[in-house]
């Protein structure tokens, strides 16, 4: 039996379930759960925002330690210490082959159940319970593709390692992996949680000249400073995108929306100078769209792209960013401002969504 946090309905509270677990299938590990991160894509799901298929053990940001390996699994063994990716990808669908994993297709499809199309989890009445992201963190323990592990070194503390497998990748990942974001360029960040806060950081480890953040919450455009945003604005109290304009001489090179709302990429867009480049890396609530001045986009060349989980093999990014962390070029422990037990939950997303800084954890035992 594992405890887990289970999603029954949307809006309602998570109860802590006891339910049965089975052993992993080939290609796929168990994972004793030692720190899962509290993220806003969860929340989208709770609220009903985005829809998944329930009865479902949420959570996607973690970190633990392999503790039984499936047949034919070469990859980890029993023991190691692992970042959890949330694209487990499968390595030969036609994303993974042209170098997109992190948007693999296979896994899509497969999407809250394991590869095989069945579950690894029921509760008591036998209720086959979906796995977010084939993950489902908020678990004392679980089983995913071997895919899923990212080994790392016993000095990266493992609140540090499960924070690397979502925000710290979608939003360091997201600035740094951008082919043609260059040294000494004007950002601007729109969004300064957990994602935004990360993109701040990424854009001052590329020396950008300057960082601006945008927020609602004054509390939290005080705390930007901490990652390296040189001036901050609160778009409730002024028109960032005029304002950005003004501080940076006619708009920013490049300009990141990690909060993922119609408002805040038409604000981004509006922000950019000309031939600028303006990134959504927040997830928008299902089927919410953005009104793009198409004559601002032709007769200024700006560019707007989409970027999912740091765009770029999420393996690749979590190496280098476990390296930096070692160096101390990027600051992940200051993101960590809450730590919960898995009992928890519900409180952790009752914080995020009254909107506190920096990030919660849940700690196991
Ligand atoms: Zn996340
Ligand atoms: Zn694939």
């Amino acid at each position: 039996m594992v405890k887990a946090a289970v999603l029954y309905e949307p809006k309602q509270r998570m109860p802590i379930v006891d339910l049965e677990q089975e052993s992993p299938k080939p290609g796929e590990v168990r994972v004793r759960m030692a720190a899962a991160g509290i993220c806003a894509s969860d929340h989208h799901v709770m609220m009903g925002e985005t829809s998944f298929p329930m009865p479902i053990v949420l959570g996607h940001e973690g970190a633990g330690v392999v503790d039984e390996i499936g047949e034919g699994v070469t990859t980890v063994k029993k023991g190691d210490r692992c970042i959890l990716s949330f694209v487990a990808n499968c390595g030969h669908c036609r994303s993974c082959r042209t170098g997109s994993p992190q948007i693999c297709d296979t896994n899509r499809l497969t999407g809250t159940r394991q590869y095989d199309g069945t579950f690894r989890l029921k509760d008591s009445d036998g209720t086959e319970i979906h796995q977010f992201a084939k993950l489902g963190v908020f678990a004392e323990s679980i089983v995913v593709p071997h895919q899923a592990c990212f080994p790392v070194a016993d000095d990266v503390p493992m609140d540090v390692a499960s924070l690397i497998g979502c925000s710290v990748t979608t939003g360091v990942g997201g600035v740094i992996n951008q082919p043609s974001i260059t040294s000494g360029m004007t950002v601007a960040v729109f969004g300064s949680g957990g994602v935004g806060l990360n993109a701040i950081q990424g854009a001052r480890l590329l020396n950008a000249s300057k960082i601006i953040a945008v927020d609602i919450h004054d509390h939290k455009l005080e705390f930007t400073y901490k990652f390296g945003a040189t001036d901050v604005i609160n778009s409730r109290a002024e028109d960032p995108a005029k304002k950005i304009q003004e501080l940076t001489d006619g708009g920013v090179d490049f300009a990141f929306d990690t909060f993922g709302a119609s408002i805040t990429t038409e604000q981004m867009m509006d922000s950019l100078r000309k031939g600028g480049t303006g990134v959504l890396v927040g997830l928008a609530p299902e089927g919410m769209t953005a009104g793009v001045n198409l004559v601002d986009l032709v007769r200024n060349q700006k560019t707007l792209l989409g970027s999912y989980y740091g765009s770029a093999s999420p393996h690749e990014t979590f190496g280098k960013l476990v390296d930096f962390y070692k160096k101390g070029m990027i600051d992940v422990d200051s993101l960590i401002t809450r730590r919960y037990s898995l009992g928890e939950i519900n409180e952790a997303y009752d914080a995020l969504a009254r909107g506190e800084d920096g990030r919660g954890v849940i700690v196991f035992d």
